[in-house]
């Protein structure tokens, strides 16, 4: 019996180098756990069938000596990451039956080093939610505690690792969909600097946002998979070309101690034992050494107000495409228009239309400038003001999410109460910088916390290591 509670990938490539399990016996006792589980948990909507021979190409590279960190290693992969000849519906009814016709970047790199893909899983529809409750094809429950949510909107992936039915996993962000999901079921997620990972093979959200994320039971874990699918790639414009990454990492020569806290976003909506939780961990870095420096992010209060112009402009373009002639549902209808309202009538859900709406809406002559443009200029002044943030301190730090996850079923009908899960996401997400969010241990009910760092553009490095320390301070990982 493989203890998969314990593993991790470096464990378990050690003991695939040592002969102790084959990548075909690792890859069945997860699917044991998945036929065992998943019913109960939605994590994932597909199993793929090719799992154990793709799990025996992986062992060759250990026969023949070029097996890699992730070589074998098991992934649940997010339903809107393109994997050729697979169906991505990317949670949604329009996409159902639509199957990818080549691999995302992302996908390419994992298979390049004979990772096993073990299937997609459940998300929000197209990325939009905190709770994944808005899938077309059902909820996914929180492995901890399966009354409650996992976060979202990359919640089948958090789900799929927090319950030992995979041992790593890729879901995007656009505004905390890797964070909040990871901090709902104790785990490590990694937001990456915006260009620092290809979104070519992503189904595209708020495409000056996205950026595919990794989960890890652990710091290490998500250094790894990010260390594979950091770099740049033609095939993506907004990708950064490696000289300017190094530029760009390189302004910033820090002693990597001192942390910025912005308490004055701690306004209404932070749950009371959420703050007290972030308050030990601040004690607890205090007494390791980090310096603990109070700062002000005036424009950041405004993050939540400008992502939720700039994403729904983005998303009702993007969206545009779904629409009966070119992929996925198609409806007939006596003319084109006909066509168009029904396909996309019955292929959108609730949150999906509302957006599409709100984005139109944003971009129509007469309201262009008043809310499009004023958003980004907002968004520009957030990025200032934390770029700026970073010539006084090294990390920027608050919790991960406001509050605990919530039982299944609540603020479904209270979309506001919704969007709030992303007030600490969004400032990360609208500068670009990329920011981890770790677990910092359980409320009396059992219930995970987790507190995020962010750091200067290109400066994952220093999340890591600041991360691991953390890890260290408190043993604060989780294994169910
Ligand atoms: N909660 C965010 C939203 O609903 C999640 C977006 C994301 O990161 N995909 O927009």
């Amino acid at each position: 019996m493989i203890d998969l509670k314990n593993l991790t990938i470096e464990k378990a490539h050690e003991a695939l180098q040592k002969g102790e399990f084959t990548c075909k016996e690792l890859a069945e006792a997860y699917l044991k756990i998945i036929a065992e589980r998943n019913k109960e948990i939605n994590a994932y909507l597909e199993i793929y069938d090719d799992v154990l021979s793709q799990a025996e190409e992986a062992q060759k590279k250990f026969t023949d000596g070029t097996a890699t960190t992730l070589t074998g290693i098991p992934f649940a992969i997010k339903d809107n990451i393109l994997i050729k000849g697979h169906t991505v519906s990317a949670g949604s009814k329009i996409l159902e039956n639509y199957k990818a016709v080549y691999d995302a970047t992302v996908i390419k790199d994992l298979k390049k080093v004979g990772a096993v893909l073990l299937g997609r899983t459940n998300m929000d529809e197209f990325a939009m939610g905190s709770s994944t409750q808005t899938s077309a094809f059902g909820v996914t429950h929180n492995p901890i505690d399966s009354s409650r949510v996992p976060g979202g909107s990359s919640g089948g992936s958090a789900a799929a690792l927090a319950g030992d039915m995979a041992l790593a996993a890729l879901g995007t962000e656009t505004c905390g969909s890797v964070r909040e999901p990871a901090a709902f079921c104790g785990l490590v997620g990694l937001k990456p600097t915006y260009g620092a990972v290809s979104r070519q093979g992503i189904i595209a959200m708020g495409n000056s946002l996205d950026q595919v994320s990794p989960f890890g039971k652990c710091v290490r874990d998500t250094e790894i998979i990010f260390n594979l699918l950091s770099k740049y790639d033609k095939e993506d414009s907004t990708s950064v070309p490696d000289e300017l990454r190094k530029l760009k990492a390189k302004s910033n020569k820090l002693k990597a101690a001192r942390i910025g806290v912005p308490w004055h976003l701690f306004k209404e909506g932070v749950d009371a034992e959420v703050e007290e939780n972030f308050k030990q961990s601040l004690e607890k870095l205090k007494n390791a050494g980090y310096e603990i420096i109070d700062i002000e992010l005036p424009y950041s209060k405004y993050s939540l107000a400008a992502y939720y112009i700039i994403m729904p402009a983005e998303v009702s373009t993007n969206l545009s495409r779904f629409d009966g002639i070119r992929y996925g549902l198609s409806e007939p209808g006596d003319n084109l228009m006909e066509v168009y309202m029904r396909s996309r009538g019955k292929g959108f859900g609730k949150e999906a239309r509302r957006r599409i709406l709100l984005g139109a809406y944003v971009l129509s002559h007469g309201y262009y400038d008043a809310y499009y443009n004023k958003a980004i200029k907002v968004r520009e002044k957030i990025r200032e003001e934390i770029m700026h943030a970073f010539e006084k301190v090294d990390y920027i730090l608050t919790p991960t999410a406001p509050i605990l996850p919530f039982k299944i079923g609540e603020k479904l009908d209270n979309p506001v109460a919704m969007y709030l899960c992303d007030i600490f996401s969004a400032p990360a997400n609208l500068a670009g910088v990329p920011s981890i969010a770790l677990p910092s241990g359980f409320s009396s009910t059992g219930l995970p916390f987790s507190i995020q760092f962010m750091a200067p553009h290109f400066r994952e490095d220093m999340l890591f290591n600041i991360g691991k320390k953390f890890e260290e301070i408190k043993e604060n990982r989780i294994m169910l």
